[in-house]
């Protein structure tokens, strides 16, 4: 057995609620969709879910409501490896939802209620404070209230832990926050909207991967869809591409390569191959539909990589 580091996932559990319909209903229009499921989302999870079943030690910092669907999926992370001890059921919230329309050209447009999400407040990080502590690497994204990013990387930092951000959805971040991130993942528009810098080819990716060197970042990560990533470390950047596979839908990719990246490096891979292992485990994500269904097993992602 691989010897491996702890891992804490800081962040968001959604249900998504997915109605397929021939186009968007207009303001006052009523549409029938042609299929309907609901499915467990949400980043956090996503990306726990992706560590958990890679094979990682993890445990999830997040908070579901008082209901069936929230119990369900903290039932399901279980199954998925997950310690599950540090997920707070909250009174009187629902676990947060996204409701997702997809048209027939494969758009979606996507609501979401925050829900229970809204409440891992400041005080509840401190709550955790020792699973925190506890974990070599801490992992979040930004669907959860910032001043508790904040204070879980301030908490990891202070003890001797890495710290990894998926800044999604794209948001401007503090220098104080950036100051405390040792790795960071943005795609090309998250990059865009961090920086400033246009991120459209190698050049402007680069450039972009300066920037947030120059805010004390030592290890930046721009993830390029099916170009793959571009990785910058120092001042020395180079692109590492992905596998090619036929994409179904490329929802959680990013989600599965996070998981899947942390995995391996708490795992002592180096960074290159670590790289290759996230890019195994998301182009399997990209030839499935839908977030948590599509996140591959340990054992798919290294009989891909044979
Ligand atoms: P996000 O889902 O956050 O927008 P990207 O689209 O940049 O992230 O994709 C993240 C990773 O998922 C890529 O670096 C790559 O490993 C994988 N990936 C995404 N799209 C494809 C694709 N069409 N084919 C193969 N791999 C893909």
């Amino acid at each position: 057995m691989t010897k491996r580091g702890k891992l804490a996932v800081l962040g968001s559990i959604n249900a998504d609620h997915i109605l397929n319909l021939a186009q968007f209903p207009r303001p006052g229009e009523t549409v029938i969709g042609k299929q309907y499921q609901v499915a467990y989302g949400g980043k956090g999870a996503n990306q726990a879910v992706a560590a958990g079943r890679a094979g990682a030690d993890v445990t999830f910092v997040a908070c579901i409501g008082s209901d069936d669907i929230g119990r369900q999926m903290r039932e399901q992370f279980s199954r998925d490896g997950i310690d599950v001890t540090a997920i707070e059921e909250v009174e009187g919230e629902a676990t947060g939802v996204a409701l997702i329309y997809v048209n027939g050209d494969g758009e979606n447009a996507i609501g979401i209620y925050a829900g229970a999400n809204g409440a891992l407040t400041p005080e509840r990080v401190q709550k955790q404070r020792q699973t925190i502590a506890d974990a070599d690497a801490l992992l979040m994204q930004l669907e959860s209230p910032i001043e508790s990013v904040q204070l879980a990387a301030e908490i990891a930092v202070k003890h001797g832990g890495k710290v990894i951000l998926n800044p999604a959805p794209a948001a401007k971040l503090s220098d104080e926050l950036l100051a405390l991130i040792d790795i960071i993942t943005p795609n090309e528009t998250e990059a865009q909207i961090l920086t400033g810098i246009e991120v459209s080819d190698d050049n402007g990716a680069a450039r972009a991967a300066e920037a947030l060197h120059s805010k004390g970042i030592a290890t930046v990560i721009i993830t390029l869809g099916s170009r793959g990533v571009w990785l910058s470390e120092q001042g020395e950047g180079k692109r590492i591409a992905g596998f090619k596979v036929d994409a179904v839908d490329t929802i959680a990719a990013g989600d599965t390569f996070n998981g899947a990246l942390i995995t391996a490096l708490l795992e002592s891979q180096p960074l290159d191959q670590a790289i290759i292992f996230a890019h195994a485990a998301a182009a399997i994500a990209v030839t499935r539909s839908g977030a948590q269904p599509s996140v591959p097993r340990r054992e798919e992602i290294d009989r891909f990589l044979q």
